[in-house]
């Protein structure tokens, strides 16, 4: 780059970074990386639109009222300042207002669907889910990887759809939402002549989603422009939510066979009698607007499209700009090298490009691999990167050709990881060693370097390390030493809600589902069934329920944290008195989903107590229960097992499961049954290890300690500070297989996977980024992270009809 061109990008970067406070206040602190997905609008452009909505009155056009004519007026002005954005002259154009790009695809699907003879369609691999769709409703359809592109545009493929009598429609994306990765424009042109060449008629669908939000797109050549484009006002601008349709006129009469017609649409319809009608047919967009328009997004749209240009400049200035910082970023994140192997961080998806977006958008595509060579989860790294406030894209990111493509992920692998599981966006990110998704920054017009430096700084900060950091644990082979005991047990009766201590002179139940009364209840989300979770709704910490067993009462208890004297008390009987509970339809089961299962849970009838709690989440939620014992198929098994970094230095678990299968992978009856709890019956954590998480957060400055209910723990495991058990190291639970607690006996069942709901002060339900991220730098094993570890007891006959009863002050025996 020439030094008078850097001078202007800084330049134009320093006015960026002035509009940014002024413009842009709801960014704060967070870094915004997900342009693709909606780009950020400017705070002036709400002014503009609210200051327009509440002086004038627009009236539902097509009337005579004043209010309507205005309608009608703005609406024919927005869409020619729609169109000029493009530089497309209304002559040769006609833009049709629809919900977004994915429903102008389905337009032209729905026009070329009616053809009398059906239609042949040809797709690029780098085509986004809503232009592939439309293969569903062709006579024949071809993905075309970019050299077979290449080579049917040109007239040279061996295979041409174009002269056999049905029209062809040619769709490919102006700009891979994946990897920004460009395509040529005129392959239209081309296309076009093909089609003549070979006697029949071919059609270009460009889907310029992607390109036009960062980039110019000009129309101004009518014979090179494409037939149809497809884009989304709200990634050009950010509001409103609104897209468009632009038809070269030309090519209007692939319309004339479509048959659905809508309010608006038509001139006259005759029903009774007779079916008769006649559409609208001077203007294009008469013809295709069905229903009442979208008055208030077009009317906001106007403002929006006035505005970009007076905040940013013309669209050149924004490419120039965010291409700039995507060189910035690119190099920043190839130049990262593990110290130890030195091999590269991050795998590049998104190729090179000259540095003036002739061939890749604002977009890069990677995935990260640590020290060792191992993929990083993707799912990990969002949940790090959203505690660091960054908003990124990770997953498949609706691109099927481009991500089967780019992660050399063959049919029959995808199959199998669906049959395995694999959905998208459920977290299931590397099968078998191989990534299935990407992670993808976008950058927008407010995009700063600031920015890129940030994200940048973090990827280096977390991950261009030397390998995952072993807390050594003492070897199986030394004796283990004891002084351990049972400070406190915890009981969760609501799940995700605040934990109830049992007292130290009470003995408590255990059972093979948990500690009694743990995670017997939960709070459905009416509309979805979904179990709420502190991670959504941080004010649960704050619902306190506590266990009166001699009133045979659920006593729950919220303190308002903005109010004190705001105390709200509910009652709840533990009875499970049927008439409690809604009764249940026979066929529509109210099951609700835990962690992605489904379960039957029965939920309370009364508006007192579901109101209680909607009142305190500003959500409407119901109290569910789930019986404890509960039978058929409402049971669920727990997930839990050892992981790698416990198997190498546990021989005596692993041994005892067979070499490489995790304890209870295979065997349901092995597996023990659970309640609403997330993955196990119980989970205990040690004080010792604590301390230890304690003493690296100060120490790194990172921040101030944290409690031990942050971890959700029902068994907190303490040690007495004689000379004997000072020796035993942090996170020496890693590597137990039995327990004893007083008389009776547990199984560990393997080391807890953390998220950043650990960060949530379970007093105040306010949200820092500790311990998660001190966790991540010393407990990361395998890409995840881990504290604590997970149990269940093990009754000595399986018959025992005695539950266990253990109590605080307990000994804790390792290994029994
Ligand atoms: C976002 C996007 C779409 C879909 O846009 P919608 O607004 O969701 O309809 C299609 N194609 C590309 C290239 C995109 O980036």
């Amino acid at each position: 780059m020439s030094s008078t061109m850097a001078e202007h990008q800084a330049a134009y970067n320093s006015r960026i970074e002035e509009l940014r406070s002024k413009e842009f206040p709801m960014i704060q602190g967070d870094v915004y990386l997900d342009h693709a997905g909606t780009t950020l609008y400017p705070k002036s452009l709400m002014d503009c639109f609210v200051a327009d909505m509440t002086t004038n009155l627009y009236g539902n056009p097509h009337s005579a009222s004043i209010s309507s004519q205005r309608s009608t007026t703005r609406i024919d002005d927005i869409r020619l300042a729609a169109l000029r954005f493009f530089s497309a002259d209304p002559a040769d154009f006609d833009l049709v207002f629809v919900a977004n790009a994915t429903a102008g695809i389905k337009l032209v699907a729905d026009a070329f669907r009616a053809a009398p003879e059906g239609f042949h369609f040809l797709y690029h691999q780098a085509s986004h889910t809503s232009v592939v769709g439309v293969r569903e409703e062709a006579k024949t359809s071809r993905c075309l990887s970019n050299h077979e592109a290449t080579t049917w545009v040109s007239g040279t493929s061996s295979q041409n759809e174009a002269g056999q009598g049905v029209p062809t429609l040619f769709a490919y994306p102006a700009q891979s939402n994946m990897d920004g990765q460009k395509f040529p424009l005129d392959w239209s042109t081309k296309a076009r002549q093909v089609g003549r060449e070979a006697g029949g008629q071919v059609f270009t669908l460009l889907d310029a989603a992607a390109l036009v939000a960062t980039s110019p797109l000009d129309l101004a050549n009518v014979d090179a422009a494409p037939d149809f484009l497809v884009l989304s006002f709200n990634k050009v601008f950010g509001f409103p939510n609104l897209g468009a349709l632009i038809i070269r006129r030309q090519a209007y009469p692939c319309f004339q066979h479509r048959k659905y017609f809508g309010g608006g649409t038509v001139d006259m319809v005759l029903s009774i009698g007779e079916q008769w009608h006649s559409v609208k047919s001077t203007r294009p967009h008469e013809a295709l607007e069905d229903g009442t328009l979208p008055l208030h997004n077009i009317l906001a749209l106007g403002h929006a499209v006035r505005l970009h240009r007076e905040l940013f400049g013309p669209m050149q200035e924004v490419a120039a700009h965010t291409m700039f910082l995507r060189q910035h970023l690119s190099s920043r994140l190839c130049a990262l090298h593990h110290t130890g192997s030195g091999l590269p961080v991050c795998t590049m998806y998104s190729g090179e490009d000259p540095g003036d977006g002739t061939y890749h958008g604002p977009t890069l595509a990677f995935n990260i691999r640590d020290a060792t060579g191992a993929w990083v989860s993707t799912a990990e790294f969002e949940k790090l990167a959203v505690l660091k406030h960054f908003h990124i894209r990770t997953g498949g990111l609706c691109n099927p050709g481009g991500i089967a493509a780019a992660l050399q992920l063959q049919p029959w692998e995808l199959k199998q990881n669906f049959s395995e599981g694999f959905r998208c966006d459920n977290g299931n990110d590397i099968m078998k060693g191989k990534p299935t998704g990407v992670i993808r920054v976008s950058l927008g017009a407010m995009s700063t370097i600031s920015d890129v430096d940030r994200f940048a700084d973090f990827v280096e900060e977390f991950y261009a390390t030397s390998s995952d950091t072993i807390t050594p644990g003492l070897s199986a082979a030394t004796p283990k030493l004891s002084g351990l005991y049972v400070d406190h047990l915890v009981v969760y009766p609501i799940k995700s809600c605040g934990g109830f201590r049992v007292s130290a002179e009470t003995t408590w139940e255990v059972r093979r589902e948990g500690l009694a009364w743990d995670r017997e209840w939960c709070l459905v989300h009416l509309g979805t069934g979904q179990a709420l979770s502190q991670k959504r709704y941080p004010r649960m910490a704050l619902i306190k329920p506590s266990l009166d067993l001699v009133q045979g009462k659920l006593n729950i208890t919220y303190v308002c944290p903005k109010s004190p004297n705001d105390v709200r008390v509910l009652s709840v009987p533990l009875s499970t008195d049927a008439t409690a509970f809604k009764t249940i339809t026979p066929g529509c089961a109210a099951s609700s989903r835990v962690c992605g299962e489904n379960v039957l849970a029965r939920i309370y009838a009364a508006d007192e107590i579901n109101d209680f709690f909607s009142g305190i989440l500003e959500t409407p939620c119901a109290l569910a229960r789930f019986p404890a014992g509960g039978a058929g198929q409402s049971m669920r098994h727990a997930k839990a097992h050892l992981q790698k970094h416990q198997r190498s230095t546990a021989p005596k678990a692993a041994s005892q499961a067979g070499v490489d299968t995790p304890p209870d992978s295979d065997n349901e009856v092995d597996k023990p049954k659970i309640l609403l709890s997330n993955e196990s019956p119980i989970l205990a954590i040690s004080l010792k290890s604590l301390d230890a998480l304690n003493s690296e957060i100060v120490r790194s400055g990172r921040g101030s300690p944290v409690s031990a209910e942050v971890f959700r723990a029902n068994v907190v495991i303490g040690h007495s500070s004689s000379d004997k058990t000072s020796f035993l190291p942090a996170y020496d639970e890693d590597h137990w297989s039995t327990i004893a607690i007083g008389s009776h006996r547990f199984r560990m069942m393997g080391s807890c996977r953390r998220c950043h709901m650990v960060c949530i002060n379970q007093s105040t339900a306010e949200k820092t980024d500790e311990p998660f991220i001190t966790l991540t730098k010393t407990r990361k094993f395998d890409g995840k992270v881990f504290f604590g570890t997970h149990m269940c007891w093990t009754p000595r006959r399986m018959d025992d009809p005695l539950p266990a009863r253990i109590q605080v002050g307990e000994a804790v025996i390792v290994d029994p």
